[in-house]
């Protein structure tokens, strides 16, 4: 019978990311998966609990940015509305330079995050309970990012305006989205200039070997935002910039 690390390598070595899949990636994944199962019992965290389900939908499509951008010349990385720490914490187990803050504005999803953390051992990463609205203006945190990465949040536009703020000049904001991007691009191309972004590309492609579709939206960003976004909490979701 195949073992569940066994499964978890599999899945990660399908990749194409120049990784050596260590012991230790392959036990910190372990650990995840447990301590997510675990808790999900007694709180909302995810919908699928499945072994092979969870390493496809929640680890692999974390760390497949990871094909498309070199992580590795990043240094500080924000996810916003991280939840169960999807994508920042996968993305920190296959790259652990990295400088993490992963935010959410659910307090009992952040006191998860950092009994994971300590539970990884992973150094350089902290969970911090806000609204991406609030903390963008926190000088501790606006414009302090090489990199700002969100998954299943906001539709793009009044994500970009919590994302966005985050990012240094000369730094990048990569959307996790579905396959179906389009219209929710071109809806956002005024936000993506008005935010000081300039769209660089979308990535369009099926989630390893399934049939699922995904999608990953880069922004760089190229001017500072203007102090006026992001707007007051809700407006970037009740009023989007259009
Ligand atoms: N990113 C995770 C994932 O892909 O599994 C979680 C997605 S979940 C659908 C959306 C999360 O965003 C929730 O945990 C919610 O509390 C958080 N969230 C929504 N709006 C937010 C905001 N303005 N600032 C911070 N967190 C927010």
């Amino acid at each position: 019978m195949i073992n569940k690390i066994e499964i978890i390598k599999d899945k990660l070595e399908k990749l194409n990311l120049n990784i050596v899949i260590t012991e230790t990636i392959l036990n910190q994944f372990l650990n995840y998966y447990n301590t997510l199962i675990e808790w999900n019992t007694f709180m909302n965290l995810t919908a699928i609990t499945d072994l092979d389900q969870v390493v496809e939908k929640h680890f692999v499509d974390s760390i497949v940015l990871g094909q498309y951008l070199d992580l590795n010349k990043m240094e500080t990385m924000i996810d916003i509305g991280t939840g169960a720490g999807f994508p920042g914490l996968p993305l920190k187990i296959m790259y652990p330079h990295l400088h993490l803050v992963l935010v959410d504005s659910l307090n009992k999803r952040i006191e998860f995050l950092k009994e994971m953390i300590a539970k990884l051992q992973l150094e350089n990463v902290k969970a911090v309970h806000g609204r991406a609205e609030e903390l963008a203006r926190d000088e501790n945190y606006r414009a302090q990012f090489d990199l700002s990465v969100s998954r299943a949040v906001a539709r793009l536009s009044s994500l970009t305006e919590y994302c966005m703020p985050f990012v240094k000049v000369g730094g990048i904001f990569a959307a996790y989205k579905s396959s179906e991007i389009e219209q929710e691009v071109e809806e956002s191309k005024k936000a993506i200039q008005l935010l000081g972004g300039e769209l660089a590309e979308v990535k369009i492609f099926p989630l390893s070997d399934t049939e699922y579709k995904r999608s990953l939206v880069m922004i760089n960003k190229r001017k500072q935002t203007p102090k006026k976004f992001p707007r007051k909490s809700g407006i970037p979701t009740k009023q989007p910039i259009t």
